[in-house]
């Protein structure tokens, strides 16, 4: 044994939440860096891990310390800032190693899969005329296959060349047997490059000069670029001003000074168009190399996506949440498009937030970050106040189109008027009415994310409010009764309405199938068509139908708000917003944030072409504030009023929230072990966290598990959570109650 043999110390992806520590052989030294994944030896297993440090002091005699095996890679796939960001979700999300690891690399990598290589073929003897000339009277094919491969300047796959000419592999055989033609292995290139987002046509790069706006926003990004150093800024622009020039323009800069581009958007699928317009203005640079990183990306496209980000040949990553953890050595710039969109948010564990951990990335790498809102949340909004973050605004939209004027429709008449509960108001109804008579397009929304638990007054518009919290009561079938989610106050159900005394009080809902139907029937002749879960689901289908819509074969397009996210559609001059209430009355702190942004950005879609465009909201609380503010385009009057009631109540963003959620089949063990946790946590914490529960949660049952979640709210998360964890070790928890924290949950439910 060589006792100057490096220690390392090894993150496994193996259910073992300690870090280990092995003895790397000598042979290896060189290659055994931090971010390097090992193979190691585990019991009488053996597993993947990750090096996090080398030259480490060992916690054990060295002669005790077993052997790394081999390295899976011979290059790093993570780099120093992301090795410490690991250690910071490890602590911030109380996740485990396992989970760390599992989250920020993607499964092929770390399962150590190799990339495939492939044959690539380029002349090697130039023939003068009179052996081409002979060559063309012996062999005609071998003829036709050497001038094709000698004409290309580059080498070309085998596999391409012969399918291309029809040549037989002995022809080939042949010209390499004499060498005038030589093959080389490359591993093969599968990054993912699907072009077929409806056949969008994207302005060229040419066309577009920046308007003052936009520019004096790119010289804010500008300067804190050129100060090497971390700075966040917020592009609060309204729908439509341009915030992607302005993201591309700060691209540019960045790559232009050699460095690369993080760009997060909320879902890939669902911001086709800005996807589209990056990867058109960076996949065809060859030295910039954009990689596009989706759910649905193969395993190999993933490995080389990957790979090629690990070693600089791909500058720029465009992607959903996961694709914070790419592997960019030399990240110069960080942009998160729509930040405030709760897809940013994972719903497994460790349930980390994109966006935050986009800035946490930005900071650890010391580089600027951007992110991106027409409807900031309250978090970045607190930040900005703070002088956290500079803002950078935009408040026109581009070649001074107007934003749509929005009607809203005070429904509780339209019911009085027409004595039944009504889908589509006359006002709505006329407006498509008359659209489709000019050709012309409407999208209508259903807000999906309301319960049918809400007591709602249809001719009121009163909702139940829990005397103690600012939200609403929510009804339960089980037991009849109206329960608060946030204090457990519970109330019996009132059999006619508090406030106007009428019968029809009842919970309400209505779905996207209704509404197709009664859309078809007010226009029989219209082409209509309806976006849901399904289509979502299939890729080709929704692009088909995003595509069709784009080339005016659609004339009405159904679906709910998750098509609201950046479309950009020119013909579309009504929007139609068939039931806002929903997301208003759900018990949850940020329902009236989520109104306001779905509302803006709904609108949003409406006149961004040569006509103006129309927004007609259906609402039985016509005076909500969302809905006013929203109507009148006041972003920062609301901003202001919901960051008001926030404070009063100290809810996020003046304090952390985590949630503690426990379920189990059983009921009451499920409560109880709640409880038990709750005490513990109490006894230890006192005077430190304030702490809520254990109550139900308001979806109660879900898929046969019964849940309560308990509510920590804190200044300090990473703090609460070294507690939380070490307080797991203290409690036994049976192994059928189940619990999860979701550290700042974008959801309550
Ligand atoms: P936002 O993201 O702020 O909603 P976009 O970036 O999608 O706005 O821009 C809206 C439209 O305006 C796009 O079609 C875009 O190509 C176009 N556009 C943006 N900036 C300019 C400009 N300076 N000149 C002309 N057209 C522009
Ligand atoms: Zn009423
Ligand atoms: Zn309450």
């Amino acid at each position: 044994m060589n006792l100057d043999d490096t220690v390392v110390c090894v993150w496994l992806v193996a259910g073992f939440d300690k870090p280990l520590h092995y003895r790397v052989p000598a042979s290896m030294r060189e290659m055994a860096k931090p971010g390097v994944l090992a193979r190691v030896p585990l019991g009488r297993r053996q597993s993947i891990g990750l090096i996090v440090e080398a030259g480490c002091e060992p916690d054990l005699p060295l002669m005790n310390l077993k052997l790394v095996m081999d390295l899976v890679f011979p290059t790093p796939i993570m780099t120093p800032p992301l090795l410490r960001l690991a250690a910071w979700l490890r602590q911030y999300y109380g996740a485990s190693i396992q989970n760390v690891l599992e989250t920020m690399i993607p499964g092929p990598v770390r399962q150590g899969m190799r990339a495939k290589m492939e044959k690539w073929v380029s002349a090697a003897e130039k023939l003068d005329a009179e052996g081409l000339a002979s060559l063309r009277k012996r062999a005609p094919k071998q003829a036709e296959l050497y001038e094709f491969i000698a004409q290309q300047f580059r080498p070309q796959k085998k596999s391409l060349v012969l399918n291309r000419l029809g040549s037989s592999p002995a022809a080939y055989k042949a010209l390499l047997d004499k060498g005038l033609i030589k093959e080389e292995q490359r591993e093969v290139e599968r990054v993912a490059y699907d072009d077929e987002l409806g056949n969008v046509e994207y302005a060229s790069k040419q066309e577009i000069v920046l308007n003052d706006e936009q520019q004096t926003a790119y010289e804010s990004v500008a300067q804190s670029l050129d100060t090497g150093s971390f700075v966040t800024h917020l592009l609060f622009g309204v729908t439509g001003s341009g915030k992607t020039e302005v993201y591309i323009a700060a691209m540019e800069k960045a790559l232009k000074a050699g460095r690369s581009v993080l760009f997060l958007v909320p879902e890939v699928a669902l911001t086709p168009q800005t996807v589209g317009r990056l990867r058109s203005r960076f996949s065809d640079q060859d030295d910039v190399h954009a990689v596009v990183w989706h759910s649905s990306l193969s395993d190999g496209e993933r490995l080389d996506a990957w790979m090629a980000l690990a070693d600089g040949s791909a500058k720029v990553v465009v992607g959903a949440r996961s694709a914070v953890f790419a592997p960019m050595p030399n990240l110069g710039l960080v942009i998160v498009d729509e930040e405030h969109e709760p897809a940013f948010k994972q719903d497994e564990t460790p349930r980390y937030h994109g966006r935050d951990v986009a800035v946490y990335r930005a900071f650890l790498e010391n580089v600027v970050c951007v992110l991106g809102s027409a409807t900031p949340s309250l978090e970045t909004y607190r930040n900005v106040k703070r002088g956290k973050y500079k803002v950078d605004r935009l408040t026109k939209r581009i070649d001074d189109r107007q934003l749509p004027m929005m009607h809203v429709v005070d429904m509780r008449t339209e019911m009085m008027r027409t004595r039944k509960p009504t889908t589509l108001s006359s006002l709505l109804a006329e407006k498509l009415r008359d659209r489709w008579e000019k050709g012309e397009q409407s999208i209508l929304f259903i807000n999906r994310r309301g319960y049918n638990s809400t007591m709602l007054c249809p001719e009121c518009g009163h909702v139940e409010e829990c005397k103690h919290c600012s939200v609403p009561m929510t009804f339960h079938r089980s037991d009849n009764t109206l329960k608060c989610h946030l204090c457990g106050h519970e109330a019996d159900v009132p059999w006619r309405c508090p406030s106007c005394n009428s019968e029809q009080f009842r919970g309400k809902g209505s779905g996207t199938q209704r509404i197709e139907d009664v859309v078809q029937k007010v226009l029989p002749k219209a082409r209509i068509v309806r976006i849901d879960t399904d289509t979502m689901g299939r890729k080709h289908l929704f692009r088909e139908i995003l595509g069709g819509f784009r080339k005016g074969k659609i004339d009405v397009l159904v679906g709910t708000q998750m098509i609201a996210k950046g479309l950009d559609f020119p013909n579309v001059t009504l929007v139609g917003m068939v039931d806002a209430d929903l997301s208003l009355h759900v018990p949850d702190f940020r329902a009236n944030e989520r109104t306001f942004q779905l509302l803006v950005q709904v609108s949003g879609r409406a006149g961004r072409g040569d006509l103006a465009g129309e927004v007609v909201v259906q609402t039985y609380t016509p005076h909500a504030e969302p809905i006013q503010f929203a109507r009148r385009g006041e972003v920062d009057t609301f901003l202001d009023i919901e960051f008001e009631s926030r404070e009063q109540f100290q809810y996020p963003p003046f304090r952390h929230l985590v949630r503690q959620v426990f379920r189990s089949r059983n009921a009451d063990k499920a409560m109880f072990f709640a409880e038990q946790f709750a005490r513990k946590v109490e006894a230890r914490m006192a005077g430190k966290v304030e702490l809520r529960g254990p109550t139900p949660c308001s979806i109660e049952k879900m898929k046969d598990h019964y849940r309560y979640h308990i509510w920590y709210f804190t200044q300090n998360v990473s703090g609460l959570m070294r507690e939380l964890k070490a307080i797991e070790a203290e409690v036994p928890v049976p192994k059928d109650v189940i619990y999860i924290f979701d550290v700042d949950p974008m959801s309550v439910s």
